[in-house]
């Protein structure tokens, strides 16, 4: 070997030697990748919103925790909007969701969960001098909700006398609410303080306050992948015991004054 040789071998060792010491263990996540590529809300102030290249929010908060659990240095956000989540995750173009993502059987026959990581309730967002105090107040109304969310499927199957109109994100409802063509959002009560709480909408909306539905968080992941949704599990359990899940909540959804629950027991998975 020339010497010139070995000196640019010496320098491989040391190069490599450097990388193995910044990734303990050799194998930083399970895949040994330093990518993961998670899918969030990019319009839901409280829980995942794009402000430039930034991303804040509670579910943002959690994907961060349980990607740093796994061993991920770098997360890839990308916008998962509701009617397309578990086309995202079945497609592969994304490895988890964090997304406001109700639990339900349904969903479960196409893609896997880990969580829940937090419990919500369907609920409406009307503008503040409104009478509506719940969806039986609402015949022959104007009711905003998103395709392919469980708010849009409730109020379809259990309210038919309501004029349900679903848009493809919660805060095109909101801006229709507030020029008058709808009468009501439906979804989960802790996206609607997220919006009522904006300041460009401060005193013209309220939250009713009367959920109707249980909205159970979930981390959705391909089907059958057992291993990863115990990983994640752990992950979240680890959050709320070291007092972080709290923590995050209060940075992120307590400024809009919804009333922070108790944490939730996770499935286990299978
Ligand atoms: N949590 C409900 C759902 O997963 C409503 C919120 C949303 O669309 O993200 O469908």
């Amino acid at each position: 070997m020339s010497k010139i040789k070995m000196i640019a071998v010496a320098a491989a060792m040391v190069l490599m030697a450097g990388l193995t010491a910044c990734n303990p263990g050799g194998s930083a996540s399970p895949g040994g990748e330093e990518s993961i590529t998670i899918g969030i809300k990019f319009d839901q102030p409280g829980l995942g919103l794009q402000v430039g290249n930034e991303y804040e929010g509670f579910d943002v908060e959690v994907a961060r925790y349980v990607a740093s659990e796994l061993g991920y240095s770098n997360i890839n956000f990308v916008f998962s909007p509701s009617p397309q989540r578990e086309n995202m995750i079945m497609g592969g173009q994304v490895k988890l969701i964090f997304a406001t993502y109700s639990i339900t059987d349904e969903r479960k026959e196409q893609v896997s969960f880990a969580g829940p990581y937090f419990v919500a309730g369907q609920d409406l967002l009307v503008q503040s001098d409104s009478t509506i105090t719940g969806p039986q107040d609402l015949e022959g109304k104007k009711l905003c909700s998103v395709t392919g969310s469980t708010s849009a499927q409730k109020v379809s199957d259990e309210y038919p006398g309501v004029q349900l109109q679903n848009f493809d994100s919660y805060s095109k409802c909101v801006d229709a609410l507030v020029n008058g063509s709808i009468d009501a959002v439906t979804t989960d009560d802790v996206i609607l303080a997220g919006y009522a709480a904006q300041e460009q909408y401060a005193g013209k909306l309220k939250v009713v306050g009367a959920p109707f539905s249980e909205e159970r968080y979930g981390v959705g992941m391909k089907k059958g992948d057992t291993e990863l949704c115990n990983q994640v599990n752990e992950a979240i359990a680890k959050m709320i015991s070291s007092g972080a899940w709290a923590e995050a909540l209060d940075k992120t959804v307590g400024p809009s004054g919804y009333t922070i629950p108790e944490p939730p027991a996770q499935d286990s998975c299978s």
